[in-house]
């Protein structure tokens, strides 16, 4: 099969019946500025597991063929390069989701030799291969495009204000405008690390899709899937009840809440309170950890410095202050009344409950 934009895949991939792709490659490209911390993340999502979809134990999923350096059988070099190497030609044997892990950073700001990151050789000059190279010459082939962790969607830590590399997130560097083969914009899973259910999570949707079983998936406007980014850190969190009743920590300590400490949750776009961190266990704020956005195009300058209040958090906890502190006197006194038994549950000859059947005379 020849795509629009000529790639060519050698092997029969719409043997599905619903006009799907029957077979997948995943090809997954962690040499961005990044600590590598998404593919560790990944390793520990169990909804499901990426083991679990690559053995085919997903019902309705492509078979998929993954091609990630900490998951990899092989010992590295040439035959871990090989699919990487076809994709790039427009050879690959199947059509592929490339994942994109880490920042991008500026090649043109380097004058004269030199490079930021790179992924294997030049095999005709023996040059090292930047990850810049390998963008141009991979995403016109790609079926998909994702970008996992907040460095490859939005910059993250290497792109803060002053860094020296230039560096930037995958839409940054391919436009916002961007489409795959599949006429998919870039799907951006952010968080530092990802929350790894989040991603595998988007991830199955993509194969879903690729299969010909789901729509593709709703993003928002910075391309984050909607059903995962669509509520703020606040509105999930396990403290809520103390922001609102005007009840804050004044060091991290407390069980309450974290705003005049630096959580940043009341307008952070993130899930991780609802799900935790693995196996649902953790989140942030509930277990003592004030947001810092890491989520957030924003992110981390917008944040910090961290630990300080946040302007907004000051202003809306004054506010709430005095509607709280009323509310929370209120319901202490409610609280005492509900907390007692009723005076009629004894164990005495008369029936003191208040019965009174209308029948009687
Ligand atoms: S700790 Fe943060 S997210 Fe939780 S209630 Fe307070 S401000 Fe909101
Ligand atoms: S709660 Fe805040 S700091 Fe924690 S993962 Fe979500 S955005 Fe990041």
């Amino acid at each position: 099969m020849t795509t629009a934009s000529g790639t060519r895949h050698t092997s029969e991939h719409s043997a599905d019946g619903r006009g799907g792709i029957g077979e997948i490659d995943i090809l997954w490209i962690s040499e961005g500025m990044s600590c590598d911390g998404d593919t560790v993340s990944m390793t520990a999502a169990d909804q499901p597991a990426i083991e679990d979809v690559v053995q085919g134990l997903i019902p309705g999923l492509p078979k998929i063929n993954l091609y990630n350096k900490v998951l990899s059988p092989t010992l590295g070099g040439e035959e871990f390069l090989a699919p990487f190497r076809a994709a790039a030609r427009g050879a690959s044997r199947n059509p592929f989701i490339l994942v994109i892990e880490g920042s991008i950073p500026n090649q043109n700001i380097i004058e004269g030799d030199g490079y930021w990151t790179s992924f294997g050789n030049d095999e005709d000059t023996g040059e090292p291969l930047t990850l810049n190279w390998w963008l141009d010459h991979l995403t016109p082939h790609a079926w998909a495009v994702v970008a996992i962790g907040t460095c490859a969607t939005y910059g993250g830590i290497h792109a803060m204000a002053g860094n020296p590399t230039g560096s930037m997130g995958l839409a940054d560097y391919l436009g916002w405008d961007y489409t795959s083969q599949a006429g998919l914009p870039i799907v951006n899973v952010p968080g530092c690390p990802v929350q790894p259910e989040n991603f595998m999570e988007t991830l199955t949707w993509v194969l879903y899709h690729a299969a010909g079983a789901a729509p593709p998936p709703p993003l928002d406007d910075k391309l984050r899937p909607q059903w995962l980014f669509g509520r703020t850190v606040h509105e999930g969190c396990d403290r809520a009840a103390y922001y609102e009743q005007g009840d804050f920590a004044k060091d991290y300590n407390s069980p309450k809440c974290q705003v005049k400490v630096g959580c940043w949750g009341p307008v952070v776009n993130c899930n991780v309170p609802k799900r935790g961190w693995m196996a649902g266990i953790g989140g942030c704020p509930n277990v003592g950890g004030i947001c810092i956005g890491c989520t957030m195009p924003g992110f981390p300058d917008a944040f910090m410095p961290f630990m300080d209040e946040p302007t907004g958090g000051s202003l809306s906890a004054t506010l709430i202050r005095p509607y709280g502190a009323f509310i929370r006197r209120m319901r202490g006194i409610t609280n005492f009344a509900v907390n007692q038994e009723p005076k009629w549950r004894h164990n005495e000859p008369a029936l003191t409950s208040g019965y009174d059947p209308h029948w009687r005379s």
